[in-house]
């Protein structure tokens, strides 16, 4: 068994029923993909348009990408074919953009509202206010090609776990609260802590492929 594969196996055994594993292949190559694939995953995580354009050409068909990194606007055209679901929506002008590249091919995008729950300033996303005037205030009939099913974030970067757990837990108040039902939190360092705090996707990336 590869490493990569017994990493899976693993994980797994933490991750119960009903909490979809997205692997994060970001910055690793297509052959350890191709691993985690021959042990039966087919959810990938990308951050990079080009990095996602020259693997998603080079693996089989069934798999589902995820994007997660930050994304342009300019970059929407190309990614809206190959992905599955946008993770990382974190303007409404990107939505227009996902809206319009989407309606372009026909397509209904499903997509996650990304919110800043980390105390870092650094990361991305609505903050809690920003988001909570986003969906009481956009016309969503503007966006028959976009489909929001639900919220990701990621936890303060620290070993103070309890300060973890309750960034988690404002992104489960915050799902329930806007009757979303996928909440995408959990990384190598803290899944287990996202997963006891509500999490239904958890997006895994140097515990399964270093
Ligand atoms: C890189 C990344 C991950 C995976 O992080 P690991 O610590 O390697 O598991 C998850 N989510 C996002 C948004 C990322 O950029």
């Amino acid at each position: 068994m590869s490493a990569v594969e017994q990493n899976i196996k693993s994980i797994r055994a933490n991750i119960p029923d009903g909490v979809e594993l997205v692997c994060v292949s970001k910055y690793f190559p297509v052959d350890a993909i191709r691993e985690a694939y021959n042990a039966g995953e087919r959810l990938f995580g990308e951050s990079r348009v080009q990095e996602l354009a020259t693997k998603s050409a080079q693996l089989p068909k069934d798999i589902k990408w995820h994007f997660i990194g930050h994304l342009q606007t300019n970059k929407v055209k190309q990614v809206v074919p190959l992905v599955d679901m946008i993770q990382s929506v974190d303007s409404l002008h990107l939505l227009d953009a996902i809206e319009r590249a989407a309606a372009d091919i026909d397509k209904i995008q499903k997509c996650l509202i990304e919110i800043h729950i980390a105390q870092e300033e650094t990361k991305t996303g609505f903050s809690p206010h920003d988001f909570a005037t986003l969906m009481t205030s956009t016309d969503w009939s503007k966006y028959p090609h976009v489909q929001i099913c639900g919220l990701m974030g990621m936890a303060s970067n620290t070993d103070d776990t309890e300060r973890v757990r309750r960034d988690f837990q404002l992104l489960k108040t915050l799902a329930d609260l806007s009757a979303l039902r996928t909440i995408s939190m959990g990384m190598s360092g803290d899944y287990r802590i996202a997963i006891e705090q509500g999490s239904t996707m958890v997006r895994i990336g140097s515990a399964i492929f270093q």
